[in-house]
This record gives structure tokens, C-alpha cells and sequence, in this order.
């Protein structure tokens, strides 16, 4: 019995509390930057950058992978981080959506990690879904491709906890622990997983893990786990001065990487639009849009599980290749839409939050907003999934009452933007890559 309520712990980001803003105010929290809490602190502006990750000295194998992988030169989060990360040093590292923030830890701790020490697993990364989970795992196998005695394994809610018993008690060994908090705070609380020898702890989207106090207490349970003495790395696109305190909680004399003005995390290479439109309205709208726009993939993001199962049924039952991300789905169902869109098999997704940080699918270059984000950091990272690592994208944000108004008002102020409505002709150029 305890079993199971330790299974069910997991959180997805509906259940998140900053995401419905009842009274219609918007922005209550995020109007402010990180930076202002530690002045004196680096300040990283997001761009490619021109170094070379060889004059990161990192191992050969390493490199190979990296070169594998297609990457040319690290991004200036990479550039700056890396080297700190491999240092030891803590971090709390602020960059835009899709610039590399995930190489910046997978790239440091594969570096120091020694799987021939027997006192394991030393690295532990937690992440608020299991999706981002098994994006993370995925980045971890690409980069140990020419380190295969490292080991790492998944945990996460939705499955059988029995499964993970099994798995930790015949793999003592496991180097890297990946998983969401609340079924990883279970197998602490029942003394499965051990965490005595961890060396690198790291929190993913951080603002939005520490900000939820029933996820931060599951991070706190697993914290709390592991040796007085590590690193501890923290990550996030959006942090704001509300949470930097919480994070300094969680780390010793950081390095910080921060961005020190909001107009610096606004996505230049993705052009965005708006729609004035009725709520009747917006279906015609869409279809006319899919039927009319050359894309590669988009992504269709709707405030409510409901809001996604009508979306996603009607589209799918009209033959669009289409599929639908939500909550409420089992998750073997979510994993297996994810593949899905992730492999190419479908080129449409409608999704809720869920879907709406960390996510990374190469060929998105479209997003709309079919219904309006309430604040301007659910905006940022929505349409930050589309055009990654500076990839040309088109944003489009369906506004239909007063509250869409004031809520995509307080996007342009805060990220200093001027999104202007839909022209009638659109120069589809401007988001083919
Ligand atoms: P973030 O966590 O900052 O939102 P990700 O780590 O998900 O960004 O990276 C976004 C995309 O950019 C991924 O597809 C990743 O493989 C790619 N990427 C990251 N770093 C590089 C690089 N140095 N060169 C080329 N592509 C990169």
C-alpha cells in the first residue's frame, strides 16, 4: 500500500500552481531577474559561441561523441560553464530555451565520473516529467557512446515500483540516477535507493522544481540523502528573484551564470504573431492554417487536458497527422506519443504544459499558443520549443478575450518585444531552416 501512494507522487506541470491564475493577473512573480538578487554576478548573454570544445580538455572519448553529435562549437553557456562544472564548482545557471543547457551538465559529469569506483551511483539529475526524464537519459547514451562502463538508469512514477526495486537491488553499480522527484523521494523513504556516494547533484527547469512546495519537499527528502560534500549544479531558461533564494539554499559558493535582462531571454530567431480572434473562431483558424502553412513540425499547446483531448480527437479524426500530450494519459500512452512525434511519425502535436519546458524536438518551427499562456515565462518556454539552438521558428498566440490581452501585453513589456498581429501575406522563409 505504501508502495503504491509512494508511486503516485509524481507531478506534472498542471498541477503546478503558478500556471492557473484565477483572477485574471498575470505575471505575479516573473517580472523580475535573477541578477538582481547577486549583482556583482557573471552576466551570460545566450549566443553561439566560437570556441572550440577541444580547448575544453575534455577526454578523447568525449569529444568523439561530441563531434558525433554534430556539435561544431559550444554555446556560450557551454563555453562559460563547462569548465566551472569540471572544476567542481556549484552552478546556477540561467540561459534561453534551446541553447545547450542539458550538454552543460551531461558533458561535465560524464567527464569526471569514474565508473571504476565502487561507491555509486555518484550523479543524480532530477527533472519535473518523466518525458524530460527520458530526454535527459537520451542525451546522457549519446554522450557516453565511447564510455560504455558508465551505467545509468530511469525512475519515474507511472510504472511498476516494484520494477525499480528490482533494478537498483541487481545493479548496485549504477553510475547515473535519473528520474522525477517524487518517485525518486519514494525509493529514499523506503530505503531502496542509496545515496551515500553521490557527487553530483543536479535540478533541471530548477525555478519551476523549487517553486512547487510539494516538489521541492520530495527534492528536499533526496537532498538530504546525499553526502554533505558535492557539487551541485541548478539550471533553468527563467529565474527570477523569487527563487534565487531557494537555490542558494541548495548551493555552496556558485558559480552563477545569469542573464541580466529580460529582453536577453526573448528568442529573436523565432518571429511571433498574434491572432484577434472569437473562442468560436479558432478551429477554422487552425485547420486553415494547417492546410495552408509549409512546416516541418508544430506544436499546438492548449491550457487543459479537456481543451487537448477535444483538440487532439478532432484533428486526428480528420486524418492530420496528429498527436495528443496531456496528463491524463497513461503514461506508457505519453511515452509512446512522444516517440512518436520525436521519431517524425507525426508532425502535429497538441499539448498542455506538460510538454511546454525542456522538451527538444529538432524539426519543431512552429508553436501556437491556440489558447494564451498566463504569464510570460509559460510563454518563453512554449515557444521555445520550437526553433532549437537558433533555428528560425514562427510563434503565433491566438488572443481571444481581455485577459489574453493583458496577458500577451505583459510578454511584450517584460521580454521588450513587439508582437504584432498576423499579416495577410507571410513570408514563409522567415521560419524554413
Ligand atoms: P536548453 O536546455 O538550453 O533549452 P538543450 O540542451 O535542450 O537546450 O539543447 C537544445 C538543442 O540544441 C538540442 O537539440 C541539442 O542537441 C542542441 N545543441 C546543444 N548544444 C549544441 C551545440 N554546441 N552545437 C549544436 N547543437 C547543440
Amino acid at each position: 500500500m505504501a508502495l503504491m501512494q509512494a508511486s503516485e507522487e509524481i507531478l506534472d506541470y498542471e498541477d503546478a500552481d503558478d500556471v492557473v491564475v484565477p483572477n485574471g493577473k498575470h505575471d505575479h512573480n516573473l517580472d523580475d531577474h535573477a541578477l538582481d538578487y547577486m549583482q556583482e554576478d557573471y552576466v551570460g548573454e545566450a549566443s553561439v559561441h566560437t570556441a572550440e570544445f577541444k580547448d575544453l580538455m575534455l577526454k578523447p572519448e568525449l569529444l568523439r561523441a561530441i563531434q558525433d553529435a554534430g556539435f561544431k562549437h559550444p554555446s556560450e553557456v557551454q563555453a562559460n560553464c563547462i569548465p566551472k562544472a569540471v572544476l567542481g564548482m556549484d552552478l546556477v545557471c540561467q540561459a534561453k530555451s534551446g541553447f545547450g543547457k542539458t550538454a552543460v551538465f551531461v558533458i561535465s559529469t560524464l567527464q569526471e565520473l569514474d565508473p571504476s569506483d565502487p561507491n555509486q551511483p555518484s550523479v543524480i539529475v532530477l527533472l519535473p516529467t518523466r518525458e524530460l526524464a527520458f530526454q535527459t537519459a537520451a542525451q546522457f547514451k549519446r554522450f557516453k557512446k565511447y564510455l560504455p562502463s558508465i551505467t545509468l538508469s530511469l525512475f519515474f512514477g507511472g510504472i511498476a515500483y516494484e520494477k525499480d526495486i528490482t533494478n537498483i537491488r541487481n545493479r548496485p553499480d549504477l553510475n547515473v540516477i535519473i528520474g522525477t522527484p517524487g518517485r525518486l523521494a519514494a525509493l529514499v523513504r523506503d530505503k531502496i535507493l542509496k545515496l551515500d556516494h553521490v557527487k553530483h547533484f543536479i535540478i533541471d527547469e530548477c525555478d519551476k522544481m523549487l517553486h512547487q512546495e510539494d516538489m521541492r519537499a520530495q527534492i528536499k527528502v533526496i537532498f538530504d540523502a546525499t553526502p554533505a560534500k558535492k557539487q551541485v549544479m541548478l539550471f533553468s531558461a527563467t529565474l527570477s528573484k523569487k527563487i534565487m533564494p531557494i537555490c542558494e539554499e541548495f548551493v555552496q559558493d556558485p558559480y552563477r551564470h545569469l542573464v541580466d535582462d529580460c529582453a536577453k531571454l526573448t528568442l529573436k530567431h523565432i518571429v511571433q504573431y498574434y491572432v484577434k480572434i472569437t473562442e468560436a473562431g479558432k478551429l477554422e483558424w487552425l485547420i486553415h492554417i494547417l492546410d495552408t502553412l509549409e512546416y516541418n513540425q508544430i506544436i499546438i499547446f492548449v491550457n487543459t487536458v479537456d481543451r487537448a483531448q477535444m483538440l487532439g480527437t478532432h484533428l486526428f479524426e480528420n486524418n492530420y497527422p496528429s498527436v495528443m500530450i496531456h496528463s491524463g494519459m497513461e503514461q506508457i500512452e505519453r511515452l509512446a506519443r512522444y516517440q512518436q512525434f520525436k521519431s517524425f511519425s507525426s508532425r502535429i502535436m497538441v499539448a498542455t504544459d506538460l510538454f511546454g519546458r525542456g522538451m527538444d524536438i529538432e524539426r519543431v518551427n512552429i508553436v501556437i499558443n491556440y489558447d494564451c499562456p498566463f504569464n510570460s515565462d509559460q510563454y518563453l518556454h512554449r515557444i521555445g520549443r520550437g526553433g532549437r539552438f537558433n533555428r528560425k521558428g514562427l510563434a503565433v498566440t491566438l488572443v481571444s478575450d481581455e485577459n489574453d490581452c493583458k496577458n500577451l501585453s505583459a510578454v511584450q513589456d517584460r521580454f521588450d518585444i513587439d508582437i504584432a498581429p498576423i499579416p495577410d501575406e507571410l513570408d514563409e522563409t522567415l521560419w524554413a531552416n
